[in-house]
């Protein structure tokens, strides 16, 4: 992660937003139900609890849970943007004029 400001555009250029959809998907190739047994998902008892409430997770909650926001689809790794670092969209590295201002989510770029 530390090392992700000397990536160029190149070899970013794979590495796209993981989306709600995205994410319901991934999650589907799990099964929690030993986590729930065990009482490390908090409040859901089962495999199925928890899937049920994922349907209606915020894309932010998607992102706290699995602790990514990016992945690259040709090398297949998994990146988690910093906030004010990188774009919560594109995950371009953010230039200083933007982290100064009231927006630090986003580059110019994909607020527009
Ligand atoms: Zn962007």
């Amino acid at each position: 992660m530390k090392d992700i400001k000397k990536y160029t555009n190149e070899d970013m250029k794979d590495i796209k937003k993981y989306t709600k959809k995205m994410f319901l998907d991934y999650a589907n190739g799990f099964n929690y139900s030993e986590d729930a047994e065990l009482g490390h998902l908090g409040k859901y008892k089962s495999d199925a609890e928890i899937k049920e409430d994922m349907k209606k997770w915020k894309l932010k909650d998607f992102r706290e849970f699995y602790g990514f926001t990016h992945k690259d689809w040709n090398t297949g790794k998994e990146y988690k943007a910093i906030e004010g670092v990188n774009c919560m969209d594109c995950f371009s590295i953010m230039r200083n004029d933007e982290h100064s201002s009231i927006n630090k989510n986003y580059c110019r770029e994909c607020l527009q």
